[in-house]
């Protein structure tokens, strides 16, 4: 059998966490494998801002993000395609008063984030690994095996029998990872018993730039702002509830979809005036008691999920990528394999905590916000109403949530 071919670094899974870390190592002469399983996003997208041609996966990007794409050289490329600035986010309790209003001027910033859809982010992200000499692409292509070799390096098969080998392998390949599983690392989980319908749909007022939430008992909901051609109006929507609610509202028909999303949105947008398919994704929260062990490292929704409501996960997974990056790079000037322990260590120091807090605070909101206790109820009206009253506070807030401090 010939010679497995060797990398310093395999990453498996071209998601945005894969294709950016990709991205990021790239240029410095160190040999990088990315592997993905499914083909790699097709460079033509549709263009057309009609219901059916958004994809109904998107993600708030934070400016952090958006300044990291910069660096990778494929911001650029996702706004020749399109996004959506919001400047505004306007956050309030199904069950009483409680509002909150940020509004980018508050900080002194000309946007709070971006909403891009996700097959944009990956597309534009292909479109620098696939140009990249250092990297070989191996799509389709999934990951079958993985041994170590006395902490030598990975030994990794694809199905159809090709074998690699690895200083690092990175497991970049999302929350059901198998390679986090076939290396055995260990996991915190629980189920929120909370499924997210996500879908595209059509509003007839203006979305204002403006990202709106809402927090019912059965869970939040959100609605994001998307281009439109001056005529109609878009938004995407994250819809977390209660699992038991879920498949009622996806079998009913578009119409009687629409006027059930208007009422929980409290008609903010006027009326919904059509909807895209449907699709609803399981909700869990996972994070991996380690992210590294010699020779390897999970980053992105391998290592950690969270609940959307925040729109924090590829925020995180991309945090995730540039430490791990600039690790790997800073220990290879100094001729340290990427692989070493004590390098990934550092990684891990560096992210873990974050995340960890990130993940716990979406977790409080989700809870105080299902609470229908009078007390708890009121409490959280007073608290969202003071929080909008004190600048510093939110000001704060709103820092960390954009990624600034
Ligand atoms: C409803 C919902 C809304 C969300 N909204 C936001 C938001 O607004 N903002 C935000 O920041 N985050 C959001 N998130 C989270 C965000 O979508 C994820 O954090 C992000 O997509 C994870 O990216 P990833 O690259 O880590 O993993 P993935 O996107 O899951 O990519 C993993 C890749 O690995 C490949 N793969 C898997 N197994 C193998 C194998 N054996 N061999 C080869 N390839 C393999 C897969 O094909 C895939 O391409 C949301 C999540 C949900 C569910």
């Amino acid at each position: 059998m010939a010679d497995a071919a060797h990398f310093d670094v395999a990453i498996i899974g071209a998601g945005i966490a894969g294709t950016a870390l990709a991205a990021s190592l790239n240029g410095n002469g160190l040999a990088i494998a990315l592997v993905e399983a499914a083909p790699l996003a097709a460079a033509e997208l549709p263009t057309a801002c009609t219901l059916s041609n958004f994809d109904s996966r998107v993600s708030a990007l934070t400016p952090r993000s958006r300044q990291q794409l910069q660096t990778l050289g494929a911001w650029q490329a996702i706004a020749d395609y399109r996004q959506c600035a919001y400047r505004h986010m306007t956050v309030w309790d199904a069950e009483g008063t409680g509002q909150i209003d940020f509004d980018c001027a508050e900080v002194n910033a000309p946007l709070l984030g971006h909403i891009v859809e996700n097959r944009a982010i990956v597309s534009a992200l292909a479109g620098q690994v696939s140009a990249a000499a250092d990297i070989t692409l191996f799509n389709p292509a999934r990951l079958e095996s993985c041994a170590m070799q006395q902490a030598v390096a990975t030994q990794l098969t694809l199905e159809g029998g090709a074998t690699l080998q690895a200083d690092l392998l990175v497991a970049a390949d999302g929350a059901l990872s198998r390679v986090r599983e076939m290396t055995g690392f260990d996991t915190r989980e629980w189920d929120y018993g909370h499924r997210a319908i996500v879908a595209t749909v059509e509003v007839e007022y203006p979305h204002q730039d403006t990202a709106w939430q809402r927090f019912l008992p059965s869970g939040p909901l959100a609605m994001l702002p998307l281009p439109g051609d001056g005529q109609r109006h878009y938004c995407s929507i994250v819809w977390s509830l209660q699992d038991s609610l879920v498949d009622e509202l996806l079998d009913l028909e578009d119409a009687e979809f629409c006027a059930e999303l208007q009422r929980a949105i409290e008609g903010r947008l006027g009326r919904i005036v059509a909807s895209s398919p449907r699709f609803a994704f399981p909700l869990r929260q996972r994070h991996a008691v380690d992210y590294v062990k010699p020779g390897i490292a999970l980053v992105g929704d391998a290592a950690h999920t969270i609940h959307p409501l925040a729109g924090q996960g590829i925020n995180l997974g991309l945090q995730d990528v540039a430490v791990l990056a600039q690790e790997v790079l800073a220990g290879h000037e100094r001729g340290i394999s990427p692989g070493q322990l004590e390098l990934l260590r550092r990684y891990q120091r560096r992210r873990k905590g974050e995340n960890l807090l990130m993940m716990a605070a979406m977790d409080g909101f989700k809870r105080l916000f299902e609470q229908q206790a009078l007390p708890l109820r009121w409490l959280r009206n007073v608290g969202m109403r003071g929080v909008n009253q004190m600048g510093p506070l939110k000001q704060q807030l709103m820092r960390h949530a954009m990624g600034l401090d």
